[in-house]
């Protein structure tokens, strides 16, 4: 399905991007790799992707905190394969504290890779989208794109702004053949959210399972977690003919969070 395209997926040495990756490199996409981690274990990754799928995989260590290697990832990408067709804005961190204890510097850090380099990604890649006339920009928000935590003031800004430049980008390039959509997990088992279940378990000195039940059962019905391969599918559907219309749009992939 797709065959002869390219894909960038922003933070895809781990969890959901790296489900993502593998999804798209399944069905034939080649492959840009990016995030950070152990040289040996990405390159690992990188391999991996490339024999599995007999697709060309490459790592870009691009820092997403920086708008300049973010324009840049874009631009190289485009020099080496001479087209860009996917782009997934996925790279994200969190860090979680009251509103009036909330340091700056985590703020402005998840501002920048959370939301500001979806931002300086989808303006260099647009124009190339139109003159290919066909792209496709998945961003990938949250539950927390939509509805509210406390603890998680810089996050739950930056999702949330996510699903508006969505909806902006969405309007701006309508009828030209690339949509720009964003998906919205609810908890997905990664390092992102084991953080989170270890500090619940020491706030209140309860397991790591009851940890995670807790975590579950306070926010998604289904009590379970979504994958990172459910995530891919998502992502994939919206690269599919049938999501040509859909664009601007926010998709849920949440075991039922934000029905509530
Ligand atoms: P993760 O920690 O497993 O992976 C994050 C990836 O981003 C890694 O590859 C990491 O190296 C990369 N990364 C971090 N900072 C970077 C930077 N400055 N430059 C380049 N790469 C960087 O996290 P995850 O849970 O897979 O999260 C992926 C995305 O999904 C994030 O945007 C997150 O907000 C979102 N999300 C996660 C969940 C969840 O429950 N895990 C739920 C909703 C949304």
């Amino acid at each position: 399905m797709l065959k002869g395209k390219v894909a960038i997926v922003t933070g895809s040495t781990s969890g959901i991007g790296l489900g993502i990756a593998q999804e798209l490199a399944r069905l034939g996409s080649d492959i840009v790799l990016n995030g950070f981690g152990d040289a040996s274990e990405i390159e690992k990754i990188r391999s991996d992707v490339q024999r599995e799928h007999g697709v060309r995989a490459l790592h870009d260590g691009a820092d997403m905190s920086k708008g300049e290697a973010v324009r840049d990832l874009i631009e190289a990408t485009i020099e080496r394969f001479g087209r860009l067709d996917i782009l997934v804005n996925n790279a994200g961190i969190q860090f979680t504290a009251p509103v009036d204890e909330f340091p700056p510097a985590k703020w402005q850090a998840i501002i920048d890779i959370n939301l500001s380099a979806a931002f300086h990604g989808i303006a260099t890649a647009v124009p190339q989208m139109r003159r290919q006339r066909w792209g496709r920009i998945v961003n990938i928000a949250s539950a927390h794109g939509l509805v509210a935590s406390t603890h998680k003031a810089a996050y739950v800004a930056a999702k949330h702004g996510l699903v508006g430049l969505t909806k902006v980008v969405g309007l701006e390039t309508a009828g030209s053949g690339v949509t720009c959509n964003a998906v919205c997990p609810g908890w997905v088992r990664t390092p992102l959210v084991e953080k989170q279940i270890s500090d619940i378990a020491a706030d209140k000195h309860i397991s790591q399972k009851q940890a995670t039940n807790e975590l579950l059962a306070e926010k998604q019905p289904s009590l379970d977690f979504v994958s990172p391969a459910q995530l891919g599918g998502a992502v994939a559907f919206l690269c599919s003919a049938a999501a040509d219309q859909i664009t601007g749009t926010a998709i849920s992939v949440d075991g039922g969070w934000t029905a509530q």
